[in-house]
């Protein structure tokens, strides 16, 4: 079947690991949204262009050409052609990442793009607007949260995870800050669905998200 899903939160609710593992379960293809903003990003961060610099972030963005590409069952974005997957992760990119996602022409080329992929069902979009602005009109919503300690926690785990050196309180701390910006902006900020079924991670284990989503999918 070719029903549209879309989960949207606030960072560090575990949206990644629970929509790649419902995408599997059910057989879904996984968009992530959030990896195009960072790809684009990367691109900005790697041409040296300022944020602030409008114009050339948006030419940077319309000459960065994006895709994801399985490999062993794992959707991986490319930008160029090259697997940047693991390079967009950084806590610099996760903040320049949000200072350019809250331009309009960067989120209208994005936007476009998200729903082509979409389009035809089968599909879990994850990401901040997806259900507000992406697929208003998508078949079922989920909004995904938890506290911002343990988002922040969890973001401080998974960098440690990567050998990376992180201090728990400062992960906290721009955990908030994104999601401020994210919350904030102009265009298409972070907010939940009027339609959409909002579940709080902070106590659940991931299993149990998944669980619940994919009876509430399949029903
Ligand atoms: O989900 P993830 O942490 O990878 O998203 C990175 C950033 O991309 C977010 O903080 C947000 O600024 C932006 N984003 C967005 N709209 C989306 C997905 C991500 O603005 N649909």
């Amino acid at each position: 079947n070719g029903l549209i899903v879309a989960i949207d939160g606030p960072s560090g609710a575990g949206k990644s690991t629970i929509t790649r593992q419902l995408a599997s379960i059910l057989s879904y293809i996984y968009i992530d949204t959030g990896a195009m903003y960072r790809a684009l990003a990367l691109a900005v961060s790697r041409a040296g262009v300022s944020a602030d610099a409008d114009q050339q972030v948006l030419e940077i963005c319309r000459q960065s050409e994006l895709a994801f590409v399985r490999e062993n069952g794992v959707s991986r974005i490319t930008l160029n052609g090259e697997d940047v997957a693991d390079l967009i992760r950084s806590p610099e990119i996760s903040l320049l990442t949000s200072r350019i996602a809250c331009k309009k022409a960067v989120r209208e080329l994005l936007l476009v793009k998200q729903r082509e992929m979409g389009k035809g069902g089968g599909v879990i979009l994850e990401g901040r607007d997806i259900g507000t602005v992406v697929f208003p009109d998508a078949d079922v919503k989920f909004f995904l949260s938890a506290s911002a300690e343990e988002r922040g926690r969890r973001r401080y785990l998974e960098l440690k995870a990567k050998g990376e050196a992180v201090d728990l309180d400062q992960t906290v701390a721009e955990v908030i800050a994104r999601d401020l910006q994210d919350e904030n902006r102009d265009h298409a900020p972070l907010r939940q669905a009027e339609d959409a079924i909002a579940v709080d991670s902070t106590s659940l284990s991931i299993g149990e998200v998944v669980d619940g989503m994919v009876q509430v999918i399949e029903d």
